[in-house]
């Protein structure tokens, strides 16, 4: 059974003046996420991501449709089971929202001393929580006195308090530079791995989704426009809005103004050719070309890693006749994704 379910939920927002369209923040969303999954939520901004997660958190009401946790639907459930349910769940913010004036000790305990745990148990856990976060030596620190990611993972401690199931990320490492950021990814897979708790991680990182996610849906107008597999929603995504959002996030895709400059900068046609794990060798293509006389070169290119399967674009000049070119990108498009650019 998923974990969480949503079916048909919706979410509208009065208009900000009162006689104008409601603002539909998540629209007809279907989405499952099962136990042990690293869910990514991706999109542009204004999508919709925030807004789901807050609505599986029940911080807001969806306006209709379904959203079962762990087999329960929330959205009929009285606020004092709500905050029941809620101590399932755990939630980690860009910016971290721990309390400066507690220390970290106390930050870690605050979701068990709302939950009434006796305090003698709170300290044995917390114990336990700065452990597995790698922070034993920072109990008695301040916030204001630890590094983005020190915070941040006081923030998944804290999270982790009243042993969730669930773990809801909204941009965890969007304040943190390459390095922490990957040192609290690291962390989130352990407490996927190590503890079994499901994750659903809102991103605009590619980082994030290519180190932990095992899942992802595209969210864009509110929609889920896309979603499966992380590999395969990355190297070969079928709606043209998720196409639009992957090829800023993957490496080796020319956006617009650099396939302009690539045209100035090189004679002949600009043709992109991606290539995934498993499919035919780049080499293949190269010798394709060669094959039909044609002069070519690399001109922009990039390789993506997804948990061990690469996928990739290259863009070459191609130069030679037109109907040699045709014939030649005939061949290869029937073995691989060919773009050449308009
Ligand atoms: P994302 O997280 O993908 O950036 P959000 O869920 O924050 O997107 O927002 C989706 C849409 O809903 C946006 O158009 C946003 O302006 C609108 N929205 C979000 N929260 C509110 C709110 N509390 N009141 C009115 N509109 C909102």
């Amino acid at each position: 059974m998923a974990l969480v379910a949503l079916r048909n939920v919706r979410k509208a927002y009065p208009s900000p003046d009162r006689n104008g369209d409601p603002i539909v923040a998540v629209d007809d969303v279907s989405l499952d996420v099962e136990p042990g999954d690293v869910y990514g939520i991706i999109g542009y901004s204004g999508a919709g991501k925030s807004t789901l997660v807050r609505l599986v958190n029940a911080l807001e009401p969806a306006t209709s449709g379904s959203i079962r946790v762990d087999g329960r639907e929330i959205t009929t459930l009285p606020e004092r089971e709500l905050r029941t349910m809620r101590l399932g769940i755990g939630m980690i913010f860009q910016q971290f929202n721990l309390f400066n004036s507690k220390t970290v000790r106390a930050n870690i305990a605050y979701p068990l001393t709302v939950a009434g745990t006796p305090k003698s148990e709170i300290a044995t856990r917390v114990d336990e929580l700065l452990d597995f976060v790698g922070l034993a030596d920072k109990a008695r620190s301040h916030p204001d006195q630890l590094s983005g990611g020190q915070k941040q993972r006081v923030g998944i401690a804290r999270a982790l308090a009243t042993s969730p199931r669930l773990l809801l990320a909204d941009e965890a490492t969007s304040a943190l530079d390459p390095e922490t950021t990957h040192e609290v990814l690291e962390l989130l897979k352990r407490v996927n791995r190590e503890l079994g708790i499901t994750i659903i991680v809102i991103t605009h990182e590619m980082d994030v989704i290519q180190s932990i996610a095992t899942k992802v849906a595209v969210m864009d107008g509110g929609r889920v426009i896309e979603n499966g597999d992380v590999f395969e929603v990355f190297s070969n995504p079928q709606n043209p809005s998720s196409q639009r959002f992957v090829a800023t996030v993957v490496k080796g895709i020319p956006s617009p103004a650099e396939l302009a400059v690539l045209r100035e900068r090189h004679e002949g046609r600009i043709v992109t050719i991606s290539f995934r794990d498993g499919d035919v060798s780049q080499a293949s293509v190269f010798v394709e070309l060669a094959n039909a006389g044609l002069e070519f070169e690399l001109v922009y290119g990039g390789v993506n890693d997804i948990q061990g399967r690469a996928f990739g674009h290259l863009t070459l000049a191609v130069r030679g006749p037109d109907a040699a070119i045709d014939a030649a990108l005939a061949i290869i498009g029937a073995r691989v994704d060919v773009t050449e650019a308009a």
